[in-house]
């Protein structure tokens, strides 16, 4: 008998900083062929997977505007090309071990990947191919977690999944305070009113309204595919 999947079009994000790792490098390959893993065994089992990729461990433009006279837009515009090199990387990591991919950038790179059409991406995913989206939502003072809030609305995928480097939503930040404490459900509200530092607000409030939930930590994607409700 078919095993059943809580969910069967899955939206990951994976932060930039959490393909970095522990290396000193901006990419670890240990870290995306850990993804690529993940990945294959749920695509194998029939899930649909879309991913959007951040590019925080090159370069976040919010960080440089104003050095340099850096403008903000110009920042940012640097910082969506990083989640490109990332989005290749992946790709490349993925069909390395078999896994068909694609990439599909918010602005038009065509020599390099296909330009994002969402019915096509929708094609790719029924088709079992792993779709890669790249440079986020296409325009500046955005982040790549709105661009995953808002793929995952526009492709219908059940769930956002973010991948990042700790191992879950803590109350405070558990590199800076040993004290912090894992939080095992929490809500939007509880997201905005404590102030924690999950995601912007933009992206919250674009998951809230379209009631996309948002799960931490999943790097035991196929158990969280998996297990029942
Ligand atoms: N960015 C942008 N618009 C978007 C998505 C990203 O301008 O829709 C830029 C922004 O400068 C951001 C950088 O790309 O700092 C990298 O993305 P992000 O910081 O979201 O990556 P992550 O934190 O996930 O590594």
């Amino acid at each position: 008998p078919k095993p059943s999947f809580k969910w069967c079009r899955v939206l990951l994000k994976v932060s930039g900083e959490a393909l970095a790792g522990d290396q000193t490098q901006n990419i670890d390959p240990k870290v995306t062929m850990a993804i690529a893993r993940e990945v294959a065994a749920v695509t194998r089992l029939g899930i649909e997977v879309a991913i959007v990729v951040g590019g925080g461990n090159i370069f976040r433009g919010s960080s440089w505007a104003g050095s340099s006279g850096l403008d903000r837009s110009s920042a940012d515009y640097i910082g969506m090309l990083a989640t490109v090199m990332n989005a290749m990387f992946l790709q490349a990591t993925m069909e390395s071990i078999g896994i068909p991919a694609r990439v599909q950038t918010a602005f038009r790179m065509s020599e390099v990947a296909e330009p994002y059409i969402r019915r096509r991406a929708v094609r790719h995913l029924e088709k079992g191919r792993v779709v890669i989206f790249a440079a986020g939502t296409g325009n500046p003072f955005f982040t790549t977690d709105t661009a995953a809030a808002l793929r995952c609305a526009e492709i219908n995928a059940e769930v956002m999944l973010k991948a990042t480097n700790v191992d879950g939503v803590y109350d405070d930040n558990p590199r800076h305070n040993p004290n912090a404490s894992l939080l095992d459900c929490l809500t939007f509200q509880d997201v905005l009113s404590r102030d924690l530092s999950v995601m912007d607000m933009t992206a919250i409030t674009l998951c809230q309204e379209n009631n996309i939930p948002g799960i931490a930590k999943p790097f035991n994607l196929i158990d969280r595919c998996l297990q029942s409700e």
